[in-house]
């Protein structure tokens, strides 16, 4: 009987490693090697191509973003009003690219402002987690200008490419977390060498980074060398949300609205919310607290986050789908122990977070002080209850945690 040979390229069978038959014929191992690269390639450069959603209708809608961040978001309706619609943009933004269309919809890069610790990170880890696009959160205090200690802005997208394995073309659609922005604003109107390291140096750097280019990221983060590979990648289509606190800035704001021009303020009878008085900020308040223009211009949507109150503090231990209350629940929960949690304990949570000012992040702490010593006593036992009250919160934070740290002045 004569020799099989490979159908696609002719070669005998003694000659190849392995011939797998098929119907009508065999492919060698050489050349199915070859058709899985090509048809891999192939793939990739298609999915690439749709940016992983083909027309308008695929994108969720600005009130499906909106009602998936109320999942885990408490409060914070006009911020999560205003990204829902930026991140919709943005994504249109994309497809228009494709159409051909004259009209080039700028980038709606966004910036928010509110008091540390309450959502401005969730927020946009719970976008990134909705879209599922890599994600990456970079804090603008460590960032410096080229040529100083500290690291190149290039390394915020070495985070991005870290989070999406290294997969360039998913690293460009990626939402970057630019966290303490406002720690980056220039320190008043006097040059000095500090001024270029801390501040406007670092803003100059970052703004090629908002308006869109190729820059050269090097792979493993760290400072450029000249014998380092580089990997580019273009930040056209990347989505940057910036945060921070911005200390101070309400006085700026109030000022601002003080020196509204007498007709206008007795014309308007505007009554102002001094509890929230960053609902009022504008791109201008930004530029006095020492943001430079062309930053305030790369990030053209403005929002802000209002300070967490009692009752805000009390949904969040309960309310959001992955709730501090619901997580310790499901831990007694696998040693077969119901954890009830009353009201009055929950208040009592809440009143001594704010008492000592530990915002929403301290309710974990918190919680788990009270908890910890169940968590460590129970398991093995044959306790099937804890019932957890005012009187016992109060005596376990005073043991292990309270004492310890100083109260707020
Ligand atoms: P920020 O970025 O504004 O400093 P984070 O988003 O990091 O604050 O918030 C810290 C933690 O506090 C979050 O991980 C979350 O557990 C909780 N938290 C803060 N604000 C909210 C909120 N509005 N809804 C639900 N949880 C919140």
């Amino acid at each position: 009987m004569s020799e099989k040979h490979c159908s696609f390229c002719g070669r005998p069978e003694s000659s190849v490693k392995m011939l797998i038959s098929g119907l009508d014929g065999y492919i060698c191992d050489d050349c199915a090697m070859q058709a899985y690269e090509i048809t891999k390639a192939e793939f990739e450069n298609h999915q690439h191509d749709d940016k992983g959603f083909a027309n308008l209708n695929d994108l969720k809608k600005p009130k499906d973003i909106f009602e998936y961040l109320n999942q885990y978001v408490i409060g914070q309706d006009e911020a999560k009003k205003t990204l829902s619609v930026a991140v919709y943009n943005h994504y249109k933004r994309l497809l228009q690219q494709d159409s051909g269309d004259d009209v080039e919809i700028e980038k709606s890069n966004v910036i928010m402002i509110g008091e540390t610790g309450t959502g401005k990170t969730l927020m946009a880890r719970t976008i990134a987690k909705m879209l599922d696009v890599p994600f990456a959160i970079v804090d603008a205090t460590v960032l410096t200008q080229a040529g100083y200690v500290g690291e190149d802005v290039e390394t915020i997208l070495t985070r991005l490419l870290q989070a999406a394995d290294y997969d360039v073309k998913k690293a460009e659609r990626g939402i970057v977390f630019i966290d303490e922005i406002d720690k980056i604003a220039r320190k008043g109107d006097n040059p000095s060498i500090t001024r270029d390291v801390s501040g406007e140096g670092v803003q100059q750097a970052l703004l090629k980074l908002l308006e869109g280019t190729v820059v050269n990221v090097p792979p493993q983060g760290g400072r450029k060398h000249p014998n380092q590979e580089f990997i580019k990648v273009n930040t056209q289509n990347i989505l940057f949300i910036a945060g921070g606190a911005f200390a101070g800035i309400d006085k700026i704001i109030s000022k601002r609205i003080n020196m509204k021009p007498l007709g206008y303020q007795a014309q308007k009878e505007e009554h102002i919310d001094e509890e929230n008085i960053l609902r009022y900020a504008i791109p201008t308040d930004l530029r006095k607290y020492g943001l430079i223009p062309e930053i305030i211009g790369r990030l053209p949507v403005l929002t802000y986050l209002n300070s967490l109150d009692k009752t805000t503090l009390k949904r969040i231990l309960t309310e959001p789908k992955n709730a501090l209350i619901k997580q310790y629940k499901k831990l007694f929960e696998m040693d077969g122990i119901q954890l009830v949690i009353k009201d009055e304990a929950l208040d009592y949570i809440v009143d001594k977070s704010i008492e000592y000012k530990l915002g929403a992040r301290g309710l974990r702490s918190l919680v788990e002080a009270t908890l910890k010593d169940d968590m460590f006593n129970l398991p093995g036992t044959k306790r099937k209850k804890l019932v957890v009250d005012k009187k016992y919160v109060e005596e376990k934070l005073s043991q292990n945690l309270l004492t310890k740290i100083s109260k707020a002045s």
